[in-house]
């Protein structure tokens, strides 16, 4: 039923002007011109590559103002179809970096939530950006690469000692990567912050033999830079 739903909104949408998921005002794209031009000006223009993390971290953008505000209501105002222009923003400065190893082992993983916050929110944001970005930038996506076995509480109201805590063993190996040959994959997520849950996840794979090459994301904040 969900999915009918979906499909008849996918041919209004052919149709209609709809509200601009941040301002409101009537735009037959994603986003308003208006609302995308400032989201624009949030990008990491040249030096994507943050050189402060304990894993490459390839961010599009600075975590802040209206980036933070269009994350927002990707996650928690029910705006899946923010992930679209986002995915492909990330696509086109991961081609243009010419830092981008296209190749067998390009695998992208979306850092998953737990299926049953999934099921409550009817998407997974993370899976979502990795499809957008997959399709734009030719890499190969494996949506089920780990799967979130604890439902972990909201990373943002812990101090740094208790989100590792939170977050030690909160990932297995997912159904697409189970007796693959898969030796290294590039991690997706929306934010990067203190990088605990990388380092989870990270740890989950390393257990089983795949390398993390890189940590593509969304937004980074500046203070990681
Ligand atoms: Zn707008």
């Amino acid at each position: 039923m969900l999915q009918l739903k979906q499909t008849f909104q996918g041919v209004l949408n052919l149709f209609l002007e709809r509200a601009c998921p941040l301002c409101q005002r009537s735009t037959a794209h994603y986003l308003c011109q208006d609302c995308q031009r400032q989201i624009q000006r949030c990008q990491v223009a040249g030096n994507e590559w943050s050189e402060q993390t304990p894993y490459p971290v390839f961010a599009w953008g600075t975590y802040g103002g209206v980036l933070k505000r269009t994350l927002s209501a990707l996650k928690y105002e029910n705006q899946p179809q923010l992930a679209q222009p986002l995915g492909q923003w990330l696509a086109e400065s991961w081609l243009k970096s010419g830092k981008a190893v296209v190749g067998a082992t390009s695998i992208v993983v979306p850092i998953p939530m737990h299926e049953s916050k999934k099921q409550q929110r009817g998407y997974d944001q993370a899976e979502l950006l990795a499809q957008s970005f997959c399709a734009a930038s030719g890499l190969r996506l494996k949506s089920q690469g780990l799967e979130r076995v604890h439902n972990t509480t909201a990373q943002f109201q812990l101090s740094p000692a208790a989100r590792e805590q939170n977050l030690a063993g909160a990932f297995r190996l997912g159904q697409a990567l189970q007796r693959s040959s898969v030796r290294s994959v590039f991690l997706l997520d929306d934010i990067y912050t203190t990088g605990a849950t990388i380092r989870s996840a990270t740890q989950t794979l390393q257990q089983q033999g795949i390398q993390v090459s890189g940590v593509l994301t969304i937004a980074i904040p500046k203070t990681v830079r």
